[in-house]
């Protein structure tokens, strides 16, 4: 977290107050309800400075301030006194975040502090899943969501994660192989559609950042995360920061070549990562239909864990091409932590030996020794909750923005 020192004048001194509003409700959004005490201690401002702030923070809406129990170190902290304890409006500042897949798209209110409060999911066919379609159904079932609030709530933005390349200025999806798009206008037409501001982003890079913020990789600077559905993509955090690259498009290891004369890929290449051990790949070895999605995944797990030998034997096949493909992930990156998401958290889960035993032959030691494989914290919702951030980035940027009012209450 960036925290700005108080006491500069004019011009300078807005700025600062800006960044310190920012930095105060960014905190309470990320670590929820707060002390006034230990907010004194993690932003290093003074208590009067912390006092006031607060008190804007009030004032907007975004936060709400009780009485609280002070622990005992913070009671310390402000002389023993009992400190006010400062928490986020989750009910009355919301985002709807969308997680687009392939076989099925999910759209949740999620309130400021990242609560779900409020959920659909709704199913579509692969072959009914053009760019135009999956807008209508985003708008439609956000519209339902929106229909369930009071107008005393505020609406911030929308999140949407897409698995694909997605330039984040215009949330224009440049690629999306598994959806077969091309140039999908997905942030314009949405914006259009909700009437309120849309931002698009890569869903390895959301998951990585709520995972990041609040899940297996918080206070780690050196983590991936894969997700795994029916490509794989990962979203990378290097020395602390995103890694982007130079469009923002880095992560596509799904269409790593890793098996020369191997299957055809949907981006017109052959034996790509995503195509031996995606999810499509693992239903066509257990001999099971197409599109069945996380549901139709753990239906294969549970098949193998009855005693189904197809099932188990597709399942330890995707197990030896995910444990090569992310012993590819280690060599290039040398993470601390890597999560596995997506359906590959339950092949992972499932077959985990298998996994590991890939990784052992195909990561250099040194550093294999100390990575971390793990499943995701925030469980499927990962990448959801990562797009509720990218909603919520503008406010908390700027705490004090006119916050625009739901046009649905
Ligand atoms: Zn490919």
């Amino acid at each position: 977290m960036t925290v700005v020192a108080a006491g500069s004048r004019g011009g300078r001194s807005q700025d600062v107050r800006r960044g310190n509003l920012s930095s105060l409700l960014t905190y309470v959004h990320v670590h929820g309800p707060t002390a006034r005490s230990r907010l004194t201690a993690v932003l290093g401002l003074n208590r009067s400075t912390i006092g006031d702030l607060t008190g804007e923070l009030v004032a907007a809406g975004l936060v709400r301030e009780e009485p609280g129990r002070a622990e005992q170190a913070d009671r310390a902290s402000s002389g023993g006194r009992p400190s006010y304890v400062v928490t986020p409006e989750s009910e009355l500042i919301q985002v709807l975040a969308v997680d687009v897949g392939v076989t099925s798209l999910t759209v949740a209110r999620i309130g400021l502090g990242g609560a779900v409060l409020s959920r659909r999911d709704h199913r579509h066919r692969r072959a009914a899943h053009g760019h135009r379609g999956v807008t209508t159904a985003i708008a439609t079932v956000g519209a339902e969501l929106l229909g369930e609030i009071g107008g005393e709530v505020t609406v911030v933005g929308v999140g949407v994660a897409v698995p694909g390349t997605v330039r984040r200025r215009d949330g224009q999806v440049r690629q999306a192989p598994n959806l077969g798009w091309e140039d999908a206008p997905l942030g314009a037409a949405l914006s259009d559609r909700l009437g309120l501001p849309v931002s698009v982003g890569n869903d390895a890079d959301l998951g990585i950042r709520a995972e990041h913020m609040r899940g297996a990789a918080a206070g780690v600077a050196d983590a991936v995360f894969l997700s795994g559905r029916s490509g794989i993509g990962a979203g990378v955090i290097a020395g602390g920061r995103p890694l982007g690259g130079r469009a923002g498009y880095a992560g596509e290891v799904g269409h790593t070549v890793i098996n020369p004369g191997g299957l055809p890929c949907h981006c017109g290449s052959r034996g790509c990562w995503e195509t031996e051990c995606g999810e499509e790949r693992l239903f066509e070895l257990a001999g099971r239909p197409a599109g069945g999605g996380l549901r139709g995944v753990r239906e294969v797990v549970a098949a193998a864990a009855g005693g189904d030998v197809v099932a188990r034997a597709a399942l330890e096949n995707v197990a030896v091409w995910l444990g090569r493909g992310a012993a590819n992930v280690v060599n290039v990156l040398n993470p601390e932590v890597v999560i596995v998401g997506g359906a590959l958290e339950e092949v992972f889960a499932a077959a985990e030996p298998t996994v590991r035993a890939e990784l052992e032959t195909a990561a250099l030691a040194a550093l294999l020794e100390q990575v971390c494989i793990v499943a995701p914290h925030l469980g499927a919702d990962a990448t959801l909750v990562g797009a509720a951030e990218l909603a919520f980035d503008a406010l908390l940027g700027d705490p004090l923005l006119d916050l625009s009012r739901c046009p649905a209450s």
